[in-house]
């Protein structure tokens, strides 16, 4: 029984099971799925093609008889010279004196170690008598910990597989095995541990790979499909007629990739379901007037609307934004910064349905808010929110529709992961006409030259923005950063040039006033801190600079850059950053050659991994044993398509060769059939 205790194995008595449960090991089952994290993979190779520093296989004659010096207390140091190809090569073993015996002159030996190809030496970690078994020997490396050695787990893997490797069961029905060529999981699992070769062991990932995809895209369908099913949601009756006018007096005509959105967000609206809707759109790319168009429906519908957002200024920024978009109607700001008396008041008229559309922050979600018939919740920048703050909102009202906003592409395989539950609408496509930001990175030596150029910029009519310093993620720092730049630049410009400060730490009225300023251009240069980063719309602003660019993550990077570029004049983006790092140097090239977010987006993805990609808190990827949803996008498409073929076609429950797949799912979320 693979769910028997650790203990039934030879060698595991209370003290051994302490130190597997501290690894996570609690079952047999635990046991074979604890694959290797890496391989030694003994490939002989001429010396010439050795990489120094690397792990290497070589296989020589012994010259003379190895010599053993002894230091320490009980270390031992053994060496001798081989013989490869035409060279002699030093060997160096430690506390191997017992192999002396095994390695006089003449003896042919295969040895594994570190190379050093400037001495010709190889330190050996792993040597063999003879010549090489095959060509190849794999050798499988678990990560161990604590008082469970290498042998030790590999001891106990090995009775593992011997004894209970017959009892794992087959979830994957023939005909996948067949189509997609891959081995049982027995022999995968097998394979995994005992790698006969390196292909036995590429087709066992191969297996597991989509095994693992498979269930998590089965777990995200089954949850989708019964959101749909089960939550229910209001139909909404939305005219029509009204959003045509509306979109009539804009001053522009919708971009293809922004109807297409719309019509998929109205039509989850019209259905008598829950949305559960991500929208991606890059800056800039007129997210904004999807979302007040779709708020202007539920509106029409008979419904209230409302639009979160992370901070307060982008709150402020959007209810101008929306209030001017929509002047028929009833706009509300709910805010922190909004207390007493009017905060009762802005409460009342929510629940008295005298409020159509409400825009704010966090403030949106708390107890006291409570909405007269909500129909449509809308949150932009939503990996800033949690989960639990998501459910608060969405069970606010009865079944509000809801959507979810993101300026920071995603890339398409964390997107399916993460957010595997929803359905994703994409404007890929920038309203025609828009000039592409020029983006330069530079060092610091340059900056008389960057401050110059911002000073020709500002007597041309422009403004700019400098993002200050950052000081080791420290907030409080990073403010005493803007403000000594703020000091700074102001004895560097003459007195005409107005020069203002955002930071996180000012009140909101002074934010406020500070952001007024610069849109009204009584202020032409604008230090902040990151505070900038979202939302916020100057288009006469046409300078970005970014001190400590290599410090920012490139959807970050993007995001400020976004900054500008909002009006019809040549933008530009200045990086000033001197990356130590071949990796910090390809982010900064990679920033000047594309204003694509989704592109920037799945290269952050590759050159950062995806743990870095949402900040750690809130990543809400899930952890796969074998697969990376990096490497593997591939077969995560597969996988996928597959999971919606089988709970669309509700084969888990009424297909037979299901069933096994059926029960591990059933183990890890409640399932049942629908009608
Ligand atoms: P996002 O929220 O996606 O960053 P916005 O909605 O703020 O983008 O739009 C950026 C700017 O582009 C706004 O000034 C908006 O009025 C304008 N805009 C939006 N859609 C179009 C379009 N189809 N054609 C021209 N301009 C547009
Ligand atoms: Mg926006």
């Amino acid at each position: 029984m693979l769910e028997q205790s650790v203990d039934i194995l030879k060698g595991v008595g209370e003290k051994v099971k302490e130190d597997l449960a501290l690894m996570d090991l609690h079952t047999i089952e635990d046991i074979l799925y604890y694959f290797p994290y890496r391989y030694n993979i003994a490939e002989v190779k001429p010396l010439a093609e050795l990489v120094h520093d690397d792990t290497v296989t070589i296989v020589g004659t012994v010259l003379h008889d190895p010599t053993v010096s002894y230091f320490g207390r009980k270390k031992s140091r053994l060496s001798f010279n081989v013989q490869v190809e035409q060279f002699a090569v030093n060997v160096v073993m430690f506390n191997r004196a017992f192999a002396k015996k095994q390695l006089l002159q003449g003896t042919v030996v295969t040895l594994t170690g570190k190379w050093d190809a400037h001495r010709l030496q190889i330190t050996v970690s792993h040597y063999k008598v003879g010549e090489p078994s095959d060509e190849v020997s794999i050798q499988a490396i678990y990560s161990v910990k604590g008082n469970i050695k290498q042998a030790r787990i590999k001891g106990f893997i090995t009775q593992a597989v011997e004894n209970y490797i017959q009892e794992v069961k087959e979830i994957l029905p023939p005909a996948y095995l067949e189509t997609y060529k891959l081995p049982s999981i027995q022999q995968a699992i097998y394979s995994l541990h005992f790698p006969e070769n390196k292909n036995a062991l590429k087709h066992a990932r191969r297996r597991l790979i989509y095994e693992e995809f498979l269930l998590f895209q089965l777990k995200m369908n089954y949850l989708k499909h019964r959101n749909q099913l089960e939550v229910g949601g209001v139909a909404q009756q939305i005219n029509r007629e009204r959003l045509e006018q509306f979109m009539k007096t804009l001053p522009f005509v919708l971009t293809d990739a922004q109807v297409k959105a719309l019509e998929e967000i109205l039509k989850d609206m019209t259905m008598p379901m829950q949305m559960n809707r991500l929208l991606q759109g890059d800056v800039g790319s007129g997210k904004t007037v999807v979302a007040a168009i779709s708020l202007l429906g539920t509106v029409t519908a008979g419904f209230q609307g409302a639009l979160m957002v992370p901070t307060e200024i982008l709150a402020e920024q959007h209810y101008e934004s929306i209030q001017q978009l929509l002047p028929k109607l009833r706009v509300a700001l709910l805010t922190s910064s909004i207390k007493g008396k009017k905060r009762t008041a802005v409460l009342e008229s929510i629940a008295q349905n005298e409020v159509d559309v409400v825009i704010g922050t966090h403030s949106l979600i708390q107890e006291e808010v409570t909405f007269h018939s909500l129909g449509l919740v809308i949150i932009d920048e939503q990996h800033r929110f949690g989960v639990e703050q998501r459910r608060t909102l969405r069970e606010k009202g009865l079944q509000p529709d809801v959507l979810f906003m993101t300026a920071t592409p995603i890339p398409r395989t964390l997107a399916i992961t993460a957010f595997g539950d929803m359905d994703v609408s994409v404007i890929q496509q920038l309203p025609k006409g828009r000039k592409e930001i020029e983006t330069y990175w530079v060092k610091d030596d340059m900056l008389d030259r960057v401050l110059t150029f911002i000073q020709k910029k500002i007597a041309q009519g422009e403004q700019a923005y400098i993002v200050s310093p950052l000081i080791e993620e420290s907030e409080a720092l990073d403010y005493q950063n803007a403000v000594a730049l703020y000091e700074q630049l102001q004895t560097y410009y003459p007195a005409h040039i107005n020069i203002g400060l955002l930071h996180g730490k000012m009140k909101n009225d002074e934010k406020e006033s500070i952001m007024k300023q610069f849109l009204a251009n009584d202020i032409q240069i604008l230090v902040a801190t990151t505070v900038i980063e979202v939302g916020v719309n100057v288009p006469n602003a046409t300078v970005m600079v970014i001190y400590d660019a290599e410090r920012f993550g490139l959807s970050q990077l993007h995001q400020l850059r976004g900054r500008v570029g909002r009006g019809d004049k040549q933008s530009y983006c200045i990086l000033i950053a001197d990356p130590k790092g071949e990796v910090g140097k390809e982010r900064m090239k990679i920033m000047t050659e594309t204003n694509d977010g989704f592109k920037l987006s799945e290269e952050d993805l590759k050159l950062r991994g995806p743990g870095d990609f949402f900040g750690k808190k809130q990543s809400g990827l899930p952890e796969f044993k074998v697969a990376d949803i990096v490497h593997d996008y591939k077969a995560l498409e597969v996988a996928r398509n597959d999971a919606q073929k089988i709970i669309r076609h509700n084969l888990l429950f009424e297909n037979e060769e299901y069933e096994m797949m059926r029960n591990v799912v059933e183990k890890q979320i409640d399932i049942k059939q629908f009608d």
